[in-house]
């Protein structure tokens, strides 16, 4: 039987490359852009299934693969597909929202915690020798007592209501629609925010949340209010971000993705009041594995092709994946 043509834009562990080889017959799209598009023209009518990761697919990049039938993403986000586009044309889109939103929400959760405990900022204290010279270290703030609303009650955000509502907290959230559970729904993300001590952003980057959090909602947040950004940089409005913590009018922020990523700008790098971690989510070897892995059983599963049977293959590369 001839093999599947499997487009791989996923920069996949050398491992899991080899799976989807092994299954499929793999075509790797070149990085540069002028490349990948005479790629694309010389095969794009072979392909039937991508392994994606970051690549931009576009209504253009479709057009090049009139026999796609499924796209299966690494990651859970999927704002570089115009998901629109793809769905018009019959395509199925796969991601990875279901393995990697405990690791996610863990990672909320510990950055909420470092935040309103100053955990960051009390190492510094200890390690710099300042504890014996100065004496107790300022009192931080208690999540447990805290008003918490999540922007956007997906797999993550629910998730992290279930971890929140374990310590104590009151949960409300902000989304499109009310959904089956008993948790106060807010149709307006500045009402949410005037409500809570703290916002964890959940949703995923669209034309719709592109800088749904701005001057305003950080406003009715107000100077003792605390966010965590763990969805996508570009939700927030950095510079509104950065004016507002010139200002005083927010606590502190929490940011494991940015708008511009990997640069940050200055302004945050050297502002204590925000704990900073470099789009590390969903970033452990046991959930990173299960991503990948996924990638090449969802694509096998599609095509009725049994998966690969020895996993025993080495982690070393799976660190620099998200
Ligand atoms: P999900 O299960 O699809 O949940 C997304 C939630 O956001 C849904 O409840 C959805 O509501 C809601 N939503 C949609 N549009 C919204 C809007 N305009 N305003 C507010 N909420 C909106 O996705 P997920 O797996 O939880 O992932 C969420 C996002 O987290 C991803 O898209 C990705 O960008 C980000 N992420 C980040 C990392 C990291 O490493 N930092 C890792 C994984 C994912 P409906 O159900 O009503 O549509």
């Amino acid at each position: 039987m001839t093999k599947p043509v499997i487009l791989n834009a996923a920069e996949l562990p050398e491992w899991t490359h080899a799976e989807l080889s092994a299954l499929f017959a793999v075509l790797d799209l070149p990085k540069d852009p002028a490349a990948a598009s005479a790629f694309l023209k010389e095969h794009g009518s072979e392909v039937r299934g991508i392994a994606l990761r970051k690549a931009r697919i576009d209504a253009a990049f479709l057009d090049a693969l009139p026999a796609l039938e499924i796209i299966s993403s690494y990651s859970a986000g999927l704002d570089n597909v115009d998901i629109e586009a793809t769905r018009s044309r019959g395509i199925r889109i796969e991601n990875t929202s279901h393995i990697l939103a405990e690791d996610v929400a863990n990672a909320a959760v510990g950055l909420a915690l470092a935040l309103t405990r100053d955990f960051v900022n009390a190492d510094a204290y200890v390690r710099s020798g300042q504890w014996p010279v100065r004496g107790h270290y300022r009192l931080g703030r208690s999540i447990s007592r805290m008003k918490v609303g999540v922007v956007g009650l997906g797999s993550i955000g629910s998730a992290i209501a279930k971890r929140l509502q374990a310590f104590g907290s009151k949960i409300a959230y902000f989304g499109p629609s009310r959904k089956a559970v008993d948790i106060p729904y807010y149709d307006d993300v500045s009402r949410l925010a005037r409500d809570s001590d703290m916002i964890i952003l959940t949703c995923p980057l669209s034309p719709a949340t592109h800088h749904l959090i701005d001057a305003a909602v950080i406003e009715a947040l107000g100077p003792n209010g605390f966010l965590v950004n763990i969805a996508r940089g570009p939700v927030v409005d950095e510079s509104a971000l950065i004016e507002a913590l010139a200002a005083d009018k927010l606590a502190g922020a929490a940011l494991d993705v940015f708008e511009h990523e990997p640069a940050v700008p200055e302004a945050l790098l050297r502002d204590h009041r925000l704990v900073l971690t470099p789009h590390i989510g969903s970033g452990t070897e046991e959930t990173r594995r299960a991503m990948a892995e996924n990638v090449v059983d969802t694509l096998a599963k599609h095509f009725g092709i049994e998966g690969p049977r020895d996993r025993a293959a080495s982690m070393k590369e799976l660190e620099t994946i998200d």
